[in-house]
């Protein structure tokens, strides 16, 4: 198979696309996962590795954080509102929300982490090399 790399950094919203598509960040093409929890170790396609480095996912893990906090906290808020819950519901809500969407957001909390730092890098990459071009 062919490793082409695209020579175009993509937008933003393509990266971000891409990840909640669980797809490669740069090219899109092939998908990061091979079974529930585990990834492939690069892109096939363009050869994109995945963990750059020992503790590479601790940023995916802050990622999965914010949104178990946002979806614990704020469910039992919201139903509260809409439907007027009593306080031992919103606490089974909240503790139910603070077990399973850990769970459930694994995955793309890695790829919404992948595309976040490899958009990120990616750009200061190119300003370095702009940079350099116009020193010489
Ligand atoms: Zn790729």
């Amino acid at each position: 198979m062919t490793r082409a790399v695209p020579l175009e950094a993509p937008a933003f919203l393509a990266v971000l696309g891409r990840a909640v598509r669980l797809c490669c960040p740069r090219c899109g093409r092939t998908r990061l996962y091979r079974g529930a929890f585990r990834m492939h170790e690069a892109c096939a396609a363009c050869g994109l590795r995945y963990e750059r480095a020992q503790g590479y996912w601790v940023g995916a893990i802050y990622v999965n954080f914010a949104a178990t906090a946002a979806v614990a906290l704020g469910a039992p808020l919201v139903l509260d509102w809409v439907i007027g819950l009593s306080l031992r519901r919103q606490l089974a809500v909240a503790i139910a929300a603070a077990a399973l969407v850990p769970l459930i957001f694994f995955r793309y909390s890695r790829s919404l982490w992948l595309g976040l730092e490899f958009f990120v890098s990616e750009t200061d990459e190119r300003r370095e090399r702009r940079l350099l071009r116009r020193r010489r």
